[in-house]
């Protein structure tokens, strides 16, 4: 971290703000003119909040160097993160993983139809949720329990890992018990009293990207969770929030690049609620394998004009085996193992 001082700050305010480093244990090194009053802030800067030092008088402007995240850095740890599941499957490095199912799992029936047929097309895991974070409270808010006990059942029935959304720090023995990875949904990227408690727990977690989160903000969520010490993060770019109305959200597909530049934790896409339109799921899945992500969550139906959530952008059993083929096509020219 850099501080410039103002031109006519004073030395006794330059003191007290080098005081008030010294006590949070940094080292201060200065690098001033006779022009300029300038100085690097040396050690762990995490704890500080560099706009919380425009509070001194005298201070010109404050810039940031390395980043706030520490764990989940690049520079902390510079080989890529593979997160293992307890069945095998790896997420992260070579591999390009795909989680699919239902929005919402709405019967046994329904997740058993589904389950086998994205099995048998290829899928690694078994999406659904069972609470549904829905922006109407009259809309279907999921089969809680029961939902959670469907999709551990169908996940064994077909061999299938399992994934789904967890609403709040109180099911996390639940999830536990129930699932191979926790998803965190977009609407509680920065819960942090939820962030903090899934810290303490070794299932994996899915991160899914707010909203309207910046990049750095995404990253600080997985810090907060790594903080903890549970250290199997996998992100997820859902697409953010634009001005723009054709597609549901923006799918950031260069959040992909930005992410392994300053991260060594896997990334992956869901390009079903980015496009919210079942018709561009497939391409939007290809330009995720191409951009290098490590793999894909996207929902599938067997009959998405009366699925009870997200039918407009659930690929139908037969588009997406489609797409299977497609991504297996040019997985090896990109050098990514689909099988
Ligand atoms: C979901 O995966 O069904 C979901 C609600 O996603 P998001 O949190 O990205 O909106
Ligand atoms: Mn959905």
């Amino acid at each position: 971290m850099i501080i410039q001082m103002k031109k006519n700050s004073t030395k006794k305010e330059y003191e007290k703000i080098v005081e008030y480093l010294k006590a949070k244990k940094l080292e201060i090194k200065d690098a001033s003119t006779d022009e300029v009053r300038v100085f690097g802030i040396i050690g762990d800067t995490s704890s500080i909040d560099p706009t919380d030092l425009y509070a001194f008088d005298g201070v010109k402007e404050v810039t940031r160097v390395s980043t706030p995240f520490k764990k989940a850095s690049r520079s902390f740890k510079k080989k890529d993160t593979i997160v293992k599941l307890k069945n095998g499957i790896e997420i992260g490095g070579d591999r390009f993983i795909v989680m699919a199912g239902p929005c919402s799992i709405e019967s046994e029936e329904q997740l058993r139809i589904i389950a086998k047929s994205v099995k048998k097309s290829g899928a690694h895991l078994l999406r659904g949720g069972a609470y549904k974070p829905r922006t109407s409270p009259y809309a279907f808010q999921g089969l809680e329990v029961e939902g959670l006990k469907i999709l551990r059942k169908i996940g064994d029935e077909t061999g299938l890992a399992v994934v789904t959304e967890i609403p709040s720090p109180d099911l996390i023995p639940l999830f536990e018990e129930y699932v191979d990875i926790i998803q965190v949904g977009a609407r509680n990227m920065q819960n942090f009293h939820l962030l903090k408690a899934l810290g303490k727990c070794n299932t994996p977690i899915l991160l899914k990207r707010g909203l309207s989160a910046t990049i750095e903000e995404w990253l600080m969520s997985a810090e907060y969770i790594m903080a903890g010490g549970n250290e199997n993060v996998i992100l997820c770019e859902r697409g953010i929030r634009t001005y723009e109305k054709y597609t549901r959200n923006t799918l950031d597909i260069s959040a992909v690049l930005a992410v392994q530049e300053l991260s060594h934790l896997p990334v992956i896409i869901d390009p079903s609620h980015a496009a919210g339109r079942w018709n561009m799921i497939e391409k939007l899945s290809l330009a995720s394998l191409a951009v290098g992500a490590s793999g894909l969550i996207v929902e599938v139906h067997h009959d998405p004009e009366h699925a009870l959530s997200d039918g407009a952008q659930s690929l139908k059993l037969n588009k997406f085996t489609h797409m299977m083929e497609e991504l297996e096509k040019i997985s090896d020219v990109l050098g990514k193992k689909i099988k």
